[in-house]
């Protein structure tokens, strides 16, 4: 039997009607949510995302503001604009547009913002509280893989799960967050593809995450039959828009299985949506 879609837009959509509520409380207690976003030269795939932030913010009544500079701009002329960002009291998150510049060192610029205004959750003080399994403004991306997860209803407890890529903003929290649920996870990178061992961990994954970017790398034979399968990769293949799993072939094989686009994308907006009332949230308390 084909697999059950995970239909990330739904998901979103209930997601960005609890955050019309909050914006509601909020807004009788005197708190007005806003995200500052940040660019610097001009970019044309974060001008696509920049664009899907504003009108997302919009559709749920935060206030969105884009601050551009020029690609000559300093590292300390961006620190100390962050800084500036960190003590307003009018800006609830601050997100700072990748890619950066060559010359501008993007991590410590990242951070370099206040923790309580890190809306993707990528500093090393809301990656550690993923270590200590209770995210405050957890990751965007790992913690809309959980959401997508916990939607299936399937009891975790003792699972296997596999998580495919080992980055720094998705693998690796994914793997944390599941290792918090009980689940039994290995990890692979691109030293377990080199040695020809991915297909061996993916069989065995009855929870299967994906993110690396590489257009149908993992196999539809490949997935273990009732898996639940979440594909994070974006590629671009004759002008459509892939994942990292031959979704065909997974479908068959797989109990619930995230279509991309429409998986783990709207989740992950809404997610950065929902860290920014909380950010918000943050500041008042
Ligand atoms: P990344 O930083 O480039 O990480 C990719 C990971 O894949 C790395 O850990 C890499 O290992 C590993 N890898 C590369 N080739 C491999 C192979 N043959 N076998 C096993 N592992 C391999 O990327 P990312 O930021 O995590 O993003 C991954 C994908 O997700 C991209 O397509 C990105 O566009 C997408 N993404 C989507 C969303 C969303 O909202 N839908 C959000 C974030 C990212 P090494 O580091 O050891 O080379």
């Amino acid at each position: 039997m084909s697999a059950q879609i995970i239909d990330g837009k739904t998901i979103a959509g209930k997601i960005r009607e609890e955050i019309k509520e909050e914006i509601e409380i909020l807004k009788k207690k005197g708190t007005v949510s806003s995200l500052s976003a940040i660019q610097v030269g001009e970019d044309p795939g974060s001008a696509v995302y920049i664009r899907s932030q504003r009108k997302s913010c919009e559709a749920v009544g935060i206030g969105y503001k884009l601050h551009q500079f020029d690609s000559s701009v300093s590292q300390t002329e961006m620190t100390e604009f962050i800084g500036k960002l960190n003590g307003d009291r009018g800006v609830s998150g601050i997100i700072l547009q990748m890619p950066l510049p060559q010359a501008l060192d993007a991590r410590s610029l990242q951070a370099a913002i206040h923790r309580e205004k890190d809306v993707e959750g990528v500093s090393a003080a809301n990656m550690g509280m993923v270590v200590f399994g209770r995210p405050i403004l957890g990751p965007c991306t790992a913690m809309a893989v959980m959401k997508l997860i916990k939607s299936t209803g399937v009891n975790l407890y003792g699972r296997e799960a596999v998580m495919v890529g080992h980055s720094d903003i998705v693998g690796k929290p994914v793997a944390l967050l599941l290792l918090d649920k009980f689940v039994t996870t290995s990890v692979c990178h691109i030293a377990t593809g080199e040695r020809g061992t991915l297909p061996d961990y993916v069989k065995r994954a009855e929870i299967l995450i994906a993110a690396v970017g590489k257009a149908h790398l993992i196999k539809g034979e490949w997935i273990r039959k009732g898996a639940i399968v979440i594909d994070v990769g974006i590629n671009r293949v004759e002008g459509k828009i892939v994942g990292d799993i031959e979704f065909e072939a997974a479908k068959e094989r797989a109990s619930y299985i995230t279509p991309v686009p429409g998986g783990v994308g709207p989740v992950t907006t809404a997610i950065l949506l929902k860290n920014t009332i909380e950010a918000a949230k943050l500041r008042v308390s």
